[in-house]
């Protein structure tokens, strides 16, 4: 249910409104548009259906969420949502794009492909500390020492960076090194991770699980902001399908659905979700072309002897030339790069 208040409504009216929703056990989440300010009435809210909220002063109007997720919808917030990671837009008109390793590996490969991505217009580092890998006899990632590698590499850079986060004992760890923290398909799902993420304010990079449908996407997004954290993305890398020719398939109709459907960034990652690096360059294009605010892409100086996903992989060079391809598309869609 969203609560629609008044333009002159008072500080001390939205007070009691909220005193109010408490008082019957329900959580609120304000939210201040440029016309209107609302609020987002968080839980079991049916025990509203017989509290006449109208009679509260500063209440405009009370409507129902139609969408089973609620604060992540468009009916309970119209303007797109912007994310500000230090200084970079997520979310405005100019696109976002991450790119980095698979894996964080040694440092100074770390710090070398982070300048070559920034030269080519990278404004946030990706890499992975902690892999969630089919096999565990498979590199499992740096763990902690990757984290500081990231960091050493956003000092040399400025690049913010995203890194997986695959366990809730590891967030203060996350809250202290990343600036965006990502949940990956794999743990799309993981309820208690959401909730973790959900308790803090940094943002959240949450991919699509790997057969989880737009609407479990959404539900999951849900479970984080219904714990107050209102700085998430969503990001499409793809899912399972029938077809066995490449790794997954990008649901390139997800984009323009998931911006009708929520105010939320979307990202797509046409590494994983096509698994060869040579189908990277024009899943990016089509993705930007769909209407996607950033891209999440896999750049390595070495593919072959990368530790994770080398064949996904793209070289710095391709890299470059990809980006330079991607500013005509950005422009025949509105948006810059
Ligand atoms: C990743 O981005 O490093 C990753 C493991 O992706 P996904 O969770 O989409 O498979
Ligand atoms: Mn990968």
């Amino acid at each position: 249910m969203i609560i629609v208040l008044k333009p002159e409504a008072s500080e001390s009216e939205v007070d009691h409104i909220i005193d109010r929703l408490r008082d019957l056990g329900l959580k609120s989440q304000i939210s201040t548009g440029q016309e209107r300010t609302i609020i987002g009435v968080i839980g079991d809210d049916r025990i509203l259906h017989n509290q006449p909220l109208t009679a509260l002063p500063g209440v405009e109007s009370v409507l129902p969420i139609l969408a089973p997720w609620k604060l992540v919808s468009r009916e309970f917030k119209k303007e797109s949502t912007i994310i500000d990671v230090g200084g970079v837009k997520i979310g405005a008109k100019q696109l976002v794009i991450m790119a980095g390793p698979c894996a964080v590996e040694r440092l100074e490969l770390t710090v070398g492909i982070a300048h070559e991505v920034k030269a080519s217009g990278a404004t946030i580092l990706r890499g992975g500390a902690y892999k969630p890998r089919t096999s565990p006899y498979s590199f499992q990632g740096l763990g902690r020492e990757g984290l500081d590698y990231l960091v050493e590499a956003r000092k040399q850079t400025g690049l913010p960076v995203v890194s997986e986060i695959l366990d809730t004992r590891d967030i203060e760890l996350f809250l202290e090194k990343a600036d965006i923290i990502q949940i990956g398909a794999r743990n799309m799902q993981n309820f208690e991770l959401l909730k973790e993420v959900g308790a803090y304010d940094k943002p959240v990079l949450l991919k699509r699980g790997l057969s989880a449908t737009i609407k479990e996407f959404l539900l999951s997004a849900e479970y984080i902001m219904s714990r107050g954290n209102q700085n998430v993305m969503l990001c499409e890398r793809g899912i399972r399908t029938f077809e066995t020719q490449y790794r997954n398939t990008l649901d390139l109709a997800a984009i323009p659905t998931l911006k009708e459907l929520s105010h939320l960034p979307v990202i797509v990652d046409p590494s994983h979700a096509t698994g060869k690096w040579d189908l990277v360059a024009p899943m990016s294009k089509a993705a930007v072309a769909a209407g996607a605010d950033g891209l999440l892409i896999e750049v390595h100086s070495n593919p072959e002897c990368a530790l994770c996903d080398g064949e996904e992989s793209i070289k710095p060079s391709k890299f470059k030339a990809l980006m330079a391809d991607l500013k005509k598309i950005a422009k025949a869609v509105d948006r810059e790069l």
